[in-house]
């Protein structure tokens, strides 16, 4: 389809999309189509209010989902509708919505006749396809933006209508095809509505349109990169990682840009991906095999730098400031080329320039054992600094000394005092640096000046190591001005970022790859170098930022994290020393710390309570077993993290503040203002990000204390009781095989409502659907080769059952009514700390964290089945065969009486179990409908899985206070 580009080697053939349709576009006006043609049945209730009020068949119930359209003719339909309705509508050419018309009709009639010419190509066997090349030639744009103006309803309201026409063009798109659908007839309709979509938010850049219009985001390229899709499987078998895929879902929101991305060569894959998930990549892990590398295979010179060691400390432990490197070739008869490579460490000083290089140990640069590297590496970097020096340093000023360099293998001890003192200066060496170089394997391999701009973006943001690592994000975020190294030349961001925008101001396309591009390049660079969209520092947006920021990196040393998040962050030096400090005992240790300099840096001393509410690992320091171990969701993600961005940047969150999406439209406004003030354009609204933390409300805040988070919120009692007063909680122990389960049923008296509990973990397959099959394939591939690899490890054990939480005796869950989700609440169960069993409703109660949960409240079906398990359990703990069982449990234990025992009680659950199918109609129904099919002989066991006792939740008011950790 060629509204959407591709790089210059695409490793796919450019597919084309066939016309398909079987009639020509009316012209009528464009929503009410499928009411005209009398197929509003293909029209989801939810899509209806689109449709024009007095439109018929408005009522018509919705078949598509049991009796769907022919692919054949839906493709046809949707070609008519979707391609050359969607264009007639934006050349003016449709009835508009009121019934009046902006061009006289039979001039429109023609025009549409005319699109059949103009965006239909034949190929040389006569075989017909759509082509949007028309609508890239030269004047087209102002074209369709005089035609936008011509209308007589207003230019809000048209735009209002236009994005209407779009927004439900997009919402048909998700929800009116079938799994067969012709991707390239469904691709071809979403880049055009892309294509429509970028020309407002760029028109709105420029100023060309009103302020208060509706912002032009959707999400075309929603499904595009499926999990587990033809695509995707393309991309893995071109070297790409999972988490690599994963990442584009997230950050490269336009169709065009995931399109163009999907094709890209990676030629020599950038390390080894085969033990990576979606949620974690462990390609760039160091671990104890990993060694410097010299420039060039096969080469064998010495290494050098170790004999600086002494001075470099020196300078650190006797000045405030830190060493440089000066590269010399001087002369040496001796050598065998009568040259010999010299380097010099001197110490910082603001009057002589230097180059600070920024490289991903991975690609061999590195040396964890000592100060050292191969020399022909080091000429390498020398030349490259040497070479930056000349383009944009000395080429103004012949005079100025030649550039210095910063490089951490030669310049960061590896003993530890000299190592700390280092760390804590670390931001220093970025900031101060002249500029910054990107050293980067998989950038270097390619010329700047033989790919186009958007290649050479994409290649720098989407797909390098660099881009993927910690303590890259500050060395960029940290620099002056940041080069990227390529084979022929280093450039700046900023440099290709205005050759693309060059290109996309004269074909929108390229517009779309430099928006994307451009927000991702704002996120990196925004930390230290406003005007930037990153919120007002001070505020809960501002640690939703640092997420979105680190969620996709990873670091091979857990310790360093807290270390780069106080830099990014901006806390004090002596903050930043403590933290480094702590580090050296933990990164538990440090993590701890920089909550509680978050706490006291960010909200007077207190931290958003939803933090409880994270099912990512927690640390392990007392008072502090709530608070998440880590930001870095691929790092987890490789370990045992199940969190996406989404839903870990949602711990953050306070409610009242505005919700943060990572994902969708409302990622875009914020983008949009950054846009617009960056080009000096006045029409910029002002920025979306103003904090509104003074309108939360107390039980948004917790206080982190030395016994853990004082929090206030609601909250229930779980209380486990025997079936019968003089049974124990697990009367049938040993009759069926007690899995981790799906749910538990617990009754609210208060209410009579039964409730479901479902452990997080568990549950969060079952509740994503799609996503069961990526997570399967995952953990396939981490079973198979990730476990053994660096980095990588085994799968986490199957969590414990919820039922032995819940019968301690001493189990409660929190939640946060603000943080409920389509009927689902998260909460944290938890367990009450010894001694306040019986406190319940008294002033504070301390307890332990034990792990996430859901609860709903249970559908009718679940309901009737539960009421219906309970009576049928009261049933057999009031049998016979349960007092023989528990009699012979307690006896001497003769194996063969027990198991008499335990089949005797199996026999009653199965009889009155097969009675109950058999005769309560409505309990057999709530068993297919929320259980399954077929599944009368093994129903049974229900009865002691879910009702071996009564589970009650006694409610704690609002008011209540938990110290939790
Ligand atoms: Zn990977
Ligand atoms: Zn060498």
């Amino acid at each position: 389809m060629d509204l959407l580009v591709v790089p210059s080697s695409p490793t796919l053939p450019v597919r084309k999309a066939p016309y398909v349709c079987t009639e020509h576009w009316d012209g009528g006006k464009y929503l009410d189509y499928a009411a005209r043609k009398g197929r509003m049945s293909t029209v989801s209730p939810s899509l209806r209010g689109f449709v024009t009020a007095g439109a018929t068949q408005t009522d018509a119930e919705y078949l598509e989902p049991i009796h769907p359209t022919p692919q054949a003719q839906q493709q046809s339909f949707f070609q008519t509708w979707f391609f050359f309705g969607l264009l007639a509508e934006f050349l003016g050419l449709n009835e508009a919505d009121d019934g009046t018309r902006q061009i006289d009709e039979e001039l429109a009639k023609e025009e549409i006749e005319s699109l059949y010419q103009d965006f239909v190509v034949v190929d040389e066997d006569g075989r017909r396809f759509i082509s949007g090349g028309k609508l890239l030639e030269p004047g087209m744009g102002s074209h369709l933006m005089d035609r936008f103006k011509q209308t007589r309803q207003g230019v809000a309201h048209r735009a209002k209508y236009l994005h209407d026409c779009l927004q439900f063009t997009c919402a048909m798109l998700h929800t009116g095809i079938h799994t067969d659908f012709d991707r390239d007839v469904l691709y071809s309709i979403a880049a055009l509505g892309e294509l429509f979509c970028t020309s407002f938010v760029t028109a709105a850049n420029f100023g060309l349109l009103p302020n208060g219009l509706p912002h032009f985001s959707l999400p075309w390229s929603q499904n595009y990169l499926k999990p587990r899709g033809e695509l995707e499987k393309h991309m893995l078998e071109n070297g790409w990682c999972k988490s690599e895929i994963e990442k584009l879902r997230w950050v490269y929101q336009g169709l065009g840009t995931q399109h163009f991305l999907s094709r890209m060569r990676k030629e020599e894959p950038h390390g080894d991906h085969t033990g990576c998930s979606a949620d974690g990549c462990v390609a760039f892990q160091l671990d104890e095999t990993y060694r410097p590398r010299h420039a060039t295979a096969g080469c064998a010179c010495a290494f050098i730098g170790a004999e600086h060691v002494n001075t470099v400390q020196t300078i650190l432990k006797t000045t405030k400031g830190y060493p440089v490197l000066r590269f010399d070739t001087v002369i040496d008869p001796g050598s065998v080329d009568g040259l010999r490579a010299e380097l010099t460490v001197e110490e910082y000083s603001d009057e002589v320039p230097y180059v600070a290089i920024s490289h991903v140990w991975a690609d061999g640069m590195g040396n964890p054992k000592e100060n050292s590297l191969p020399q022909c590496q080091i000429a390498k970097v020398a030349s490259l600094v040497a070479e930056l020096g000349k383009t944009v340093g000395t080429a103004v000023d012949a005079s100025a000394p030649a550039y210095r360099f910063w490089l951490d293998t030669l310049l960061c001890p590896v003993e530890r005092v000299g190592n700390a003192i280092s760390l804590a200066r670390i931001k220093d060496v970025y900031r101060n640096a002249k500029h910054v170089l990107v050293l980067d394997a998989s950038i270097m391999r390619h010329r700047f000046e033989s790919l186009s701009a958007a290649e050479a973006l994409l290649r720098i943001f989407a797909t390098s190591a660099w881009m993927r690592r910690l303590w890259t994000l500050q060395e960029g975020a940290l620099a002056q001005t940041l080069f990227f190294q390529f084979a022929d030349k280093a450039v700046t961001a900023q440099q290709a970022l205005e050759q693309l925008f060059q290109q996309g101001r004269n074909d929108l396309r390229y517009m779309r790859i430099w928006i994307d591009v451009f927000t991702e390049a704002t996120n990196l660079r925004g930390w230290f170098h406003p005007p930037f969209n990153h919120p007002s520092p001070k505020s809960h947006e501002m640690l939703i930022s640092l997420q979105r920021s680190l969620h996709f990196r990873t670091v091979s040393v857990p310790a360093d994290e807290p270390i780069c998040i106080a830099t990014l962050l901006s806390f004090s030096q002596q903050d930043q020393e403590d933290i480094i400090a702590e580090t050296k005992r933990s990164g538990h240790a440090g993590m701890a710390r920089v909550w509680e300099a978050v706490a006291r840096f960010f909200f007077d001393g207190r931290l958003p309570a939803a933090m409880l509410f994270s099912a990512d690992a927690t640390l392990d320091i007392p008072g502090w077993r709530w608070a998440p171990r880590s930001l870095l969701g691929a790092n987890a993600g490789a370990a045992e993290g199940v969190m996406d961005l989404n839903t870990r940047m949602m711990r953050f969150h306070l409610a009242h503040a505005g919700i943060p999406t990572g994902s969708s439209e409302t990622a875009q406004p914020e983008l949009l203002t950054a846009t617009a003030s960056d080009q000096g354009n006045s029409s910029a609204t002002t920025p979306a990000s103003a904090s509104s933390d003074r309108r939360t409300t107390p039980r948004q805040f917790g206080i982190p204390t030395p016994l853990g988070l004082r929090v206030q919120m609601p909250g229930l009692i779980l209380r486990a009781s025997p079936l019968l007063p003089h049974l124990p909680l697990q009367p049938w122990e040993g009759t069926f095989n007690r899995p981790s389960e799906d749910y538990l049923f617990v009754r609210e008296p208060a209410t009579q409502q039964w409730l479901r509990l479902m452990d997080l973990h568990r549950a969060r397959r079952g509740l994503m659907g799609e996503l069961d099959d990526k997570q399967d394939d995952d953990d396939k591939n981490r079973r198979q080769g990730g476990a053994s690899r660096a980095g990588s490890t085994p799968l986490p054990p199957p969590p414990p059952p919820l039922t032995e939480s819940v019968c301690s005796g001493r189990c409660a869950i929190l939640y946060d009514p603000d943080a409920e989700r389509a009927g689902i609440r998260y909460c944290l169960m938890v367990q009450l700390e010894p001694g306040q069993e019986s406190a319940a409703g008294a002033g504070m109660m301390r307890v332990r964290r034990d792990r996430m949960v859901l609860v709903d409240v249970a559908s009718a079906g679940y309901a009737l089945l539960a009421e219906t398990l309970r009576g049928l359990a009261l049933e057999v703990a009031a049998h016979e065969a349960t007092r023989r069982l528990l009699e012979v449990g307690e006896g001497s234990g003769d194996g063969e009486e027990r198991e008499k025992a335990v089949e005797g009680v199996r026999r009653v659950m199965k009889e009155l179990m097969g009675r109950k199918c058999a005769s309560d109609a409505a309990f057999a129904r709530a068993v297919r409908d929320c259980i399954g099919f077929n599944l009368e002989q093994f129903m049974w066991a229900q009865i002691p899985v879910r009702f071996s006792h009564d589970v009650t939740a006694e409610v704690c008011e609002e008011t209540q206070v938990w110290i939790v950790d």
